[in-house]
């Protein structure tokens, strides 16, 4: 916009002034070489005037002496072109003709006068007439001579003032050519080309600095799918230089491990699809096969560009090394489960702990409300267990703890079937869609397989050896089910096998 700006500004008056110079100087040279013309054939006139006027007295002194009448004929049509020869210098109203006239007037009569003399046979008088004649003559070409030096000295002029002229318009042109030279084109041209390529080349700077200098493998693929751009920094992430992107653009699709590529052809078949919104940003993460053979992650996200005028021109993709990352989140995910296990298991037993079991607890009631399968629990009671710390100390205690549990667990075997620590030495055993009987027959055999432990219980007054009480409760739910209920109704069934001598199960139905 500048540059067709300083276009008009710089040739307009350039333009312009050239052309008034031209016409100017073709003007001055049309009017001096239409005067000067007019002066040069008033010039030849003159001449020929000056040599008409000879023959005229020559001519006139034949007849006068000779009695020549032819002679005098001719001295008359001479002076007759003379007069019109004058009256021509006359026309061009260049030289005063008055005098010249005048001294033709008496040279004329003076010449007939020695003619009508000659004639008369008065050869006195015509010998007078004729050095009347002579003088008339002689200050007739003298007169002649002026008016030749003044056409001489007119034509002198003439091309001093084109001269003059031509200095003038080579004058100006130069003056012109300086102006444009020292002032118009390095103002309009020179100074802006100046500013717009220094403005380009700090913009070539900042987009080569923001394009070469990301710590991120970049690349543009164009419309045909020819590469079109790759940041250097895909040495340091793929091993290979940029040059061999460009020069081999499947080299990609070559280095994906072998077990992604389904991802990258589905993904590279969803980025190329015609249309995509700009802000349509595809992210998908993949292996790739190092130049060295070392597997690396890769964080691709691609998205569509356009131009200025909305043309496609392909798509730009920031690709990012995130083997670290991977390495990170997969050891953090072994932790998280870690943590689970730890969160919902009881250290001693290796059961599930108490917080683990009324969340699955609360979720099988529910479940159980809407499948309307029977859900029955299981509460559990080691029995005399102050006295066996008291007897055979705690850490006795402990083992027989982690037996116990190894023993429900064993016996409550289904998938579905959750087997819990309640607390201390009491136990808690959930089982879904399973009916009163059933739940009753596993339960005595549960209890069965802690007696058949045979771990020594001398200070039992319910065996010589660790028992178990056991409470069952076993519901068909309906919309009224109470988790909170249920295991009341279990506890309660456990405090009746406790009060009824323990070793045993109490089952109740509701
Ligand atoms: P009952 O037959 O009526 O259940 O009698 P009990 O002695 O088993 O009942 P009580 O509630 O009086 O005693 C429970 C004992 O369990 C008390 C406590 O020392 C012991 N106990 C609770 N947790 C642990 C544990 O983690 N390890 C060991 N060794 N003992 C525990
Ligand atoms: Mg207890
Ligand atoms: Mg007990």
């Amino acid at each position: 916009m500048k540059l067709k700006c300083s276009f008009c500004t710089l040739w307009m008056p350039t333009l312009i002034t050239s052309i008034i110079t031209v016409l100017t100087f073709l003007a001055m040279y049309a009017f001096l070489h239409h005067s000067l013309t007019e002066m040069l054939e008033a010039h030849q006139h003159s001449q020929k005037l000056t040599k008409k006027i000879e023959r005229m007295v020559s001519s006139t002194l034949n007849a006068t002496f000779l009695g020549n009448e032819e002679g005098f004929l001719e001295a008359v049509n001479i002076s007759n072109q003379i007069h019109d020869d004058i009256l021509l210098i006359k026309k061009n109203n260049m030289y005063d003709t008055a005098s010249l006239f005048d001294s033709y007037e008496q040279l004329y009569k003076k010449l007939i006068s020695a003619v009508s003399y000659s004639t008369e046979n008065r050869l006195e008088d015509a010998r007078a007439a004729l050095e009347a004649v002579k003088v008339y003559t002689d200050t007739l070409e003298g007169k002649m001579n002026e008016l030749n030096s003044y056409f001489s000295q007119k034509e002198k002029e003439a091309e001093q003032t084109l001269f003059a002229m031509m200095l003038l318009s080579g004058s100006l042109l130069l003056f012109i050519a300086f102006f444009n030279g020292f002032y118009l084109i390095p103002r309009q041209v020179i100074h802006p080309l100046e500013e717009f390529a220094s403005t380009l080349k700090d913009n070539e700077e900042k987009y080569r600095i923001v394009a070469n200098w990301t710590h991120d493998w970049e690349y543009w693929v164009g419309v045909e799918k020819n590469i079109i751009f790759v940041s250097p920094s895909v040495l340091r992430v793929t091993g290979y230089t940029p040059k061999e992107f460009m020069q081999n653009p499947s080299l990609l699709a070559d280095i994906i491990h072998p077990d992604d590529v389904s991802i990258w052809k589905q993904h590279v078949h969803e980025a190329h699809l015609p249309n995509r919104p700009e802000e349509d940003a595809q992210e998908v993460e993949f292996r790739i096969v190092r130049k060295d053979g070392d597997i690396i992650y890769i964080d691709h996200i691609c998205r569509p560009v356009y131009n200025y005028d909305g043309t496609y021109m392909g798509v730009r993709v920031a690709n990012r090394d995130i083997t670290h990352k991977m390495a990170i989140l997969a050891e953090l995910k072994e932790k998280n489960c870690l943590l689970d296990t730890l969160a919902t298991t009881d250290c001693l037993s290796g059961l599930y702990n108490r917080r683990y079991f009324n969340e699955a607890f609360a979720k099988e009631v529910e479940r159980a409300k809407r499948t309307g399968n029977i859900l029955s629990i299981v509460m559990c009671d080691i029995d005399y267990f102050k006295f066996y710390n008291d007897t055979y100390g705690h850490q006795k205690g402990d083992i027989v703890i982690r037996r116990v549990s190894d023993v429900l667990k064993s016996t409550f075997s289904r998938a579905i079937d959750i087997v819990a620590r309640y607390g201390g030495e009491e136990f808690v055993i959930l089982l879904p869609s399973t009916p009163p009987a059933e739940a009753k027959r596993l339960t005595e055999q549960a209890r069965e397989n802690v007696a058949k432990l045979w771990i020594e219980h001398s200070a039992s007054k319910a065996a010589p050896f660790v028992t178990m009480s056991f409470g069952v409760a076993s519901c068909s739910p309906d919309l009224s089910l109470n988790g909170d209920k249920l295991l009341k109704q279990s506890d309660d069934a456990l405090y009746e096998s406790k009060e009824n001598g323990r070793n045993r199960v109490t089952l109740v139905e509701c």
